[in-house]
């Protein structure tokens, strides 16, 4: 099932996406999509209304060097240990906004990521397999980096944490198997990394797990789950594209800021 958080003409609201090209539909949810659905009744043809990023969580909880070719490609060995970091809510953009390029950066890079979204009732303390129990969905994000900066400050939060440096969506898929899905990212119509999850060093439930057991993961909280090698950078005026087979694309332009 596809889960979307919609603007339409009276408000915001999460929806039902059902059908494929001009007959799609978007179907409103009561409340949040996390326990029970239960549907209003109300219903957009999916050209009435806008896709915003899917999921407002709490914290995006991303992974680095997580696919061994992308740690190499960056001089770095793969970890024993997942390493963490976090990138604020305020970096979320939805798809079709525009990734802001700041003035103090000369290296803004994509990273192309599968993207997971915790249900409910959160995670605290979990083992593998409630782990994997807890995941509600999947979706695609851009990691955005300031590779320069990352470099230069050693900690990530600054490169990493730039508002709209996190794209999201274009929505939940709630049935996915997260096991051998291609990821790819193009820019410009030009294919940038193409790798599969298979390659993770770490799969999704280990990664939910092990950061649980540092801080308790909230219903609707994301994790990012590392990028495949061939980063690169981004210049205003292009367009840069997140796809996971399986789930959808992810597409926004890239403009200096004022
Ligand atoms: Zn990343």
């Amino acid at each position: 099932m596809r889960i979307a958080r919609i603007a339409h003409a009276t408000g915001m609201s999460f929806a039902v996406l059902e059908g494929e090209g001009p007959g799609a539909t978007a179907a409103e949810i009561e409340g949040h999509p996390f326990a029970q659905i239960k549907m209003t009744g109300q219903r957009w043809a999916l050209e009435d209304v806008r896709l915003l990023a899917p999921i407002l969580p709490s914290k995006v909880v991303c992974v680095g060097r997580n696919y061994a070719e992308h740690a190499a490609e960056l001089g770095n060995e793969v970890p024993d240990e997942p390493l963490i970091f976090i990138k604020p809510s305020t970096s979320i953009i939805g798809p079709g906004e525009a990734v802001r390029i700041p003035a103090v950066s000369d290296q803004v890079e994509h990273e192309a990521e599968l993207a997971v979204v915790v249900g409910l009732p959160g995670a605290r303390g979990i083992d593998k397999d409630t782990a994997a129990a807890s995941i509600f969905g999947y979706t695609c994000a851009n990691d955005v980096t300031a590779r320069d900066l990352q470099r230069k400050d050693v900690q990530f939060t600054r490169a990493k944490g730039f508002d709209s440096f996190c794209p999201l969506g274009p929505w939940i898929e709630t049935d996915f198997d997260p096991g051998d899905a291609e990821i790819r990212c193009e820019v410009g119509g030009e294919v940038r990394q193409l790798g599969s999850t298979k390659d993770m060093v770490f799969d999704p439930a280990t990664l939910i797990s092990y950061i649980s057991q540092v801080m308790t993961l909230l219903p609707g909280d994301v994790v990012l789950t590392g990028t495949p090698a061939g980063v690169g950078p981004l210049q205003s005026g292009e367009t840069v594209s997140v796809s996971v087979a399986g789930i959808g694309e992810l597409s926004n332009k890239v403009i200096d800021s004022e």
